[in-house]
């Protein structure tokens, strides 16, 4: 393992140096890194399971449309576990995770618009889109059919740096606690976004699984003033979510307590990637409620058509958010004081990282901090 690049929490302090020893330029009253590629070090996924290898990397030059983010913190999502292991298919090895990442612009590329040298940004599950199609054209860029998933195709954020299309590299709002913020960038905009669309402060809001997810969605609910009820599987939870802000814990494997609240809520969101009793599930919506599916669970969910007719209910999903969403999402979290709770671990301690995610015994966001 080489560490010729120092970043940590003074990030990317050798790669400050050498721009400004030769390599920064102002253009257009933008300040515009040019000249030498700087190479990355990365955690780098060979194939499927196996252990990532820490590599150098050489990025190839900037996109005019791009910028460069050295990478301070980044959050550990369970997608990235998913994506590792090639769980959903869709992987593409050589792997470089890591979705979730609170970094500082370190290079602009000359069509980026917005965005400087030296500032805070995050980049989450995605980092490109076309931006000339009708959902890019409409603000549903993450709905773009060219959208760029930032760990498929793309090297992720357990890295040195990270890029992204300047749209998709959000600024992050001074309030912030910078080195919380990653996990909103995934985990945060993916239950924020179902909660911005269709719930209301007088709603009855379940949130199932209190995982990642799970915990930063009680919170949006709670501060956006719905009545919240936390199903969890894991009685140690029961408290800490109460203090997350839901009104009521639920156990998500009794199915007795589950039918009892047969008819509640307006919108359940379901964060877990497991087979539940979904008909119990459905059986707890109001009428015109909606379980809203972000958990990637790989099961089919089957649905009785008389259990959506007869009560005008919905079932749904949704992919992280557009750059506007991710935007709102961190003001109205600024506002708030809404972080996840985290566990902080140093990057080159990535394997226990994920050992502890995949155990279930992460309260309730893992952070790796860069060390190169
Ligand atoms: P996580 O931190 O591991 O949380 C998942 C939670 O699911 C666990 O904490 C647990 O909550 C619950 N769970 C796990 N096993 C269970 C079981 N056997 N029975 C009942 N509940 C169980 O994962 P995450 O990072 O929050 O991600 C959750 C899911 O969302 C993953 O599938 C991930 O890939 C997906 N995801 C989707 C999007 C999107 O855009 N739609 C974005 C990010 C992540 P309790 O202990 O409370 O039961
Ligand atoms: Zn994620």
């Amino acid at each position: 393992m080489s560490t010729s690049i120092q970043t940590g929490n003074e990030p990317a302090s050798g790669l400050k140096q050498k721009q400004s020893a030769s390599t920064s330029a102002v253009q257009s009253g933008r300040s515009v890194r040019i000249g030498d590629p700087v190479n990355y070090k990365a955690w780098v996924a060979k194939a499927a399971k196996q252990p990532m290898v820490l590599e150098t990397v050489d990025p190839g030059p900037l996109g005019a449309e791009d910028v460069e983010v050295a990478v301070d913190h980044c959050g550990l999502c369970h997608s990235d576990l998913s994506v590792w292991n090639n769980d959903w298919g869709i992987s593409q090895y050589p792997a470089i995770l890591g979705h979730e990442v609170a970094g500082r612009v370190t290079a602009v590329g000359p069509s980026a618009k917005g965005l400087q040298v030296g500032q805070p940004v995050g980049v989450g599950w995605n980092s490109a889109s076309c931006m000339h199609c009708h959902q890019c054209m409409s603000g549903s860029h993450h709905l773009c059919p060219q959208v760029q998933v930032t760990i498929v195709g793309h090297r992720g954020g357990f890295a040195t740096h990270i890029r992204a299309h300047w749209a998709w590299a959000i600024p992050l709002p001074e309030k912030l606690n910078f080195a919380e913020a990653g996990p909103l960038l995934c985990g945060g905009i993916t239950v924020f976004a179902p909660l911005a669309r269709f719930a209301k402060p007088t709603d009855r809001v379940g949130i199932v699984g209190i995982g990642g997810l799970g915990h930063m969605a009680v919170k949006f609910a709670a501060a956006y003033g719905c009545d919240v009820t936390a199903f969890t599987s894991s009685e140690s939870k029961f408290d800490e979510a109460k203090g997350f802000g839901a009104d009521h814990v639920v156990s998500s494997k009794d199915p007795a307590a589950i039918r009892k609240l047969g008819g509640s809520f307006d919108l359940l969101i379901s964060t877990v990637n497991v087979t539940l009793d979904w008909d119990a599930m459905i059986g707890t919506l109001a009428p015109n409620g909606r379980l809203h599916v972000v958990g990637a669970v790989l099961d089919p969910i089957p649905v009785a058509a008389f259990s959506l007719i007869l009560q005008q209910r919905s079932v749904s999903g949704s992919p992280a958010g557009s750059p506007v969403a991710i935007a709102t999402m961190l003001d109205f979290a600024a506002r708030h004081d809404i972080a996840p709770q985290t566990e902080h671990f140093r990057m080159s301690n990535i394997h226990e990282a994920f050992a502890r995610l995949q155990s279930g015994k992460a309260r309730y966001r893992i952070v790796l901090d860069a060390d190169f």
